[in-house]
């Protein structure tokens, strides 16, 4: 007879137990029902069309460095074309369509987008390394939600500003980075269309693949042509958009250089403007915090999406009396992120979405490692090919490395320390960025003290990388102006003069 030991394992008389393995058996997300296209074109006036220039480039899969698609490369031309058909677009048909009617297109797009969520979430964890967990649970569904959120305003525009006259702005450009490239598009897209503007969207080069899918949606949706027009390139795309004379308002989102370059371009011209640029978040820990739901949250806050979110909590600043332990429940609970196959339904960190990004990755890290911090990183086998890197975490960290002041955008996090609460709100205001922050603690009057005092345009208490359409997001100082999400974010595309 088998006998049960202490912890469950069972053996045969006289022999030693068998060892389980625990492991986890490779869970890979089907790919089949995703149609990749070997070619994409513009979207321009309601039809795919070529680059004037017939200039393309090849977007691949970061994980495997395979090509998976070739896809066209919008130059001025090409640009001019998209404004015009978006201005045409506007003066025809769009402005002189309903809030009922418009609000009706948006339910539309936002209910095929559950339909075929599947199929964007494959798409998009192929193109940009994403876990497909979290473009399955997280990109696609608040992507659907935005729409939805916005198709309820569409109608309403008036009871939205009470004793104003909501007018649409015109013709928008969006340009938008490769970290959530269906949830961006749908944060620009949604309130611009809600509001009556037309829109041209710039996805980035990286990541173009499921904003061109969202593309056939809005044909599936009968969107009328010119509404929305996509093209896609590198910079100079995004710059020969936002420069284009014809645009009222730019909306942009990525990098805080770029965006500078943008507020310049667009200086002195009256056109309306929208940055939302980088951060270097403090999630700050406080003696009386929950440790262990304050480790989650801050394994949440950094190694989401690998580390590449504008508001990730890459400053941890944990009050000294308990940094030693949970610095150590951090350690550990980072050995068991698994890293590896974005397409497996147990990956927690995937593959970073480029070779670009890696190399700015590695450089910042090596800085940190000159200048004296201590660095972890959990023993993880990493796969041969494609863009990877180690879920890491440094210690012993002063404000001035740049590891401390530099946005990262990969999975790394600095520890700082602080004895006083004073002292966290000073070391978390001390970057140039202002775009959120995360408060742990056991009384709600500290969490309400340090949020009036932080300079972030967002703050979570006990949580973080919390999202909802109706919550405005947006930062402060060099992490941009205006807000998207809410009201606030539905203002910034009308005319309320
Ligand atoms: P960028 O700011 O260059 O990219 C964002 C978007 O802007 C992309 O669509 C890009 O096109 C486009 N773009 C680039 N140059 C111009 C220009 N002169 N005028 C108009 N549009 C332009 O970010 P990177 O991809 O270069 O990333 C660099 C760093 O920026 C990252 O390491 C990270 O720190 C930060 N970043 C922050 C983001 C955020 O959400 N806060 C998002 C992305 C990056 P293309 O992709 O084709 O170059």
């Amino acid at each position: 007879m088998a006998e049960t030991m202490a912890d469950g394992i069972t053996a045969a008389p006289g022999r030693a137990p068998a060892r389980l393995d625990w492991a986890y058996a490779p869970a890979p997300e089907a790919t089949d029902h995703v149609k990749v296209r070997g070619r994409y074109g513009l979207l321009v006036d309601g039809k795919w069309v070529e680059a004037a220039s017939g200039s393309r480039f090849e977007t691949i899969n970061p994980a495997t460095e395979q090509v998976l698609a070739s896809v066209a490369e919008a130059g001025e031309e090409d640009v001019d074309a998209a404004v015009k058909a978006a201005r045409t677009a506007w003066a025809k048909v769009w402005s002189k369509t309903s809030g009922v009617e418009r609000a009706k297109y948006l339910y539309r797009i936002a209910r095929i987008l559950q339909e075929r969520a599947r199929e964007f979430a494959v798409l998009e964890t192929m193109n940009g390394g994403k876990p497909i967990k979290e473009s399955r649970d997280v990109d696609v569904p608040l992507a659907a939600a935005h729409f939805f959120y916005h198709a309820g305003w569409a109608d309403k525009l008036d009871y939205a500003f009470p004793g104003r006259r909501p007018r649409p702005l015109g013709v928008a450009a969006q340009v938008i980075p490769w970290n959530f490239p269906l949830l961006m598009a749908a944060w620009k897209l949604a309130p611009a269309l809600a509001a009556g503007n037309t829109v041209v969207l710039k996805p980035a080069e990286t990541t173009p693949l499921t904003a061109l899918l969202l593309g056939e949606v809005l044909q599936q949706a009968e969107l009328p042509p010119g509404v929305v027009n996509i093209v896609t390139g590198a910079g100079q795309t995004g710059a020969a958009l936002v420069a284009h004379p014809g645009v009222d308002k730019v909306a942009f989102t990525g990098s805080t250089e770029v965006g500078k370059a943008i507020q310049r371009t667009l200086a002195g011209s009256g056109r309306r403007l929208t940055l939302e640029l980088g951060g270097k978040a403090a999630n700050i820990v406080l003696d009386d915090a929950p440790i262990d739901q304050a480790v989650e949250g801050i394994i949440n806050g950094i190694y989401f999406n690998q580390g590449h979110v504008c508001c990730a909590g890459s400053r941890l600043l944990v009050q000294e009396s308990v940094a030693e332990p949970l610095v150590a429940k951090l350690k550990r609970r980072m050995a068991t992120l698994r890293v590896g196959d974005p397409l497996d339904k147990n990956t927690d960190v995937g593959a970073i979405n480029s070779r670009a990004q890696l190399d700015r990755i590695e450089e910042l890290v090596a800085s940190g490692e000159a200048d004296g911090a201590e660095v972890y990183q959990p023993p993880c086998e990493l796969p041969d090919r494609g863009f990877w890197f180690r879920p890491t975490v440094f210690t012993g960290v002063a404000q001035s490395y740049r590891i401390a002041q530099e946005e990262i955008f990969g999975p790394v996090l600095s520890v700082l320390t602080f004895r006083t609460p004073d002292e966290a709100v000073q070391k978390a205001n001390n970057t140039p960025y202002g775009l959120s922050a995360g408060v742990w603690t056991d009384k709600g009057s500290r969490i309400l003290e340090l949020a009036s005092r932080l300079r972030a345009g967002v703050v979570w208490a006990n949580t973080f990388n919390r999202f909802d359409p109706a919550s405005p997001f947006g930062g402060y100082r060099e992490s941009g102006f205006g807000r998207e999400g809410g009201r606030h974010g539905l203002a910034a595309y009308l005319d309320l003069s």
